[in-house]
């Protein structure tokens, strides 16, 4: 009976390259830490690469916790797309972990990275583990002019990781670019007709900064950087007063952020909360912000029928 089973493994391994090339070995596995910068890489990689992401749609990537279907996914990846700017904070455990040896890219690498606001010294954010990463404020992708140099950063690893498609990632690139470009020129027009002083925005952490500086808004919010840290009582008490002082009613809640906080603020502060802002993921496919163009143009829909409101 044995002389069956070296038989039977070979016929297994015959089947499996006969098999394999023709649908998995043609795309290049590259794995993206978020919903977000997913779509991103999946825009420049086209069909040459197949596209997974760690932290999915609706899913927050501040307090991410690895499960081991995670690991697998980063030990099959040839190439690891990161955000950086400490977003990512449970990243580098994570690929040692899997016994990850490619490389790991940081798309917001040459951005002008913005401090952290409302920050204090007793916040341990992403993942829990105590570690501080830095003083950036991660949240860049919210200013698509960053998420152009997002895109070139993304066709650059991937031409070098598959010189012969560098043509390819350069023109889809460019093409993805272009389209940035379209929304951040309509965004600003929007924004452009609206007075500075109605221009403000209360949300639930601080995921608005780089959107508020480029198109002018003011966003205040409840927690910090991260949706882990803990507002003092006094400091949701200040948010309040200022909320009822301005008379400010677009109160926002965030898709992937808990509702708890913002609810309180809304009942003490007697303003209805306005929708919802998609701030560090994507919803699901079938939802409002299946991909990252749209997820803008959401919330800039949002922002202006709210703050017109102020
Ligand atoms: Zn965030």
């Amino acid at each position: 009976m044995k002389l069956f089973r070296p038989l039977s493994a070979l016929l297994a391994v015959l089947a499996l390259a006969l098999t394999l090339p023709a649908v998995a070995a043609e795309r290049i596995p590259v794995l993206a830490s978020f919903s977000i910068l997913g779509d991103i890489v999946a825009n420049v990689g086209g069909d040459r690469i197949s596209v997974s992401t760690l932290v999915g749609p609706d899913e927050d990537a501040h307090v991410f916790q690895p499960a081991p279907d995670d690991i697998k996914a980063v030990a099959r990846a040839r190439l690891i797309v990161v955000n950086g700017l400490g977003f990512e904070g449970w990243m580098e455990r994570l690929a040692q972990s899997a016994n990850y040896r490619g490389p790991i890219v940081v798309a917001s690498a040459g951005i002008k990275a913005r401090e952290r606001v409302g920050d204090d010294e007793e916040e341990h954010d992403h993942g829990g583990a105590h570690a501080h990463h830095g003083k950036d404020d991660p949240h860049a992708w919210q200013d698509p002019q960053n998420v152009i140099v997002y895109t070139r950063n993304i066709a650059a690893a991937l031409a070098k990781l598959d010189p012969a498609g560098a043509e390819v990632y350069r023109r889809n690139g460019e093409a993805y670019v272009a389209r940035l470009q379209d929304l951040d020129a309509w965004a600003a027009r929007q924004f452009g007709q609206i007075p500075d002083a109605k221009r403000k925005v209360i949300t639930s952490h601080d995921a608005f900064e780089y959107f508020g500086a480029r198109y002018k808004v003011r966003f205040l919010a409840a927690q910090g950087v991260s949706t882990d840290s803990e507002p003092s009582a006094r400091d949701v008490a200040a948010l309040i007063r200022q909320i009822r002082s301005e008379k400010i009613k677009a109160l926002f809640f965030e898709n992937m952020s808990n509702p708890k906080l913002l609810q309180q603020i809304a009942r003490e502060s007697g303003t209805a909360p306005g929708g919802k802002l998609y701030a560090d993921a994507l919803s699901p496919a079938a939802g409002p912000a299946p991909d990252y163009l749209t997820l803008m143009r959401y919330n800039i829909t949002q922002l202006l029928e709210k703050i017109r409101l102020n």
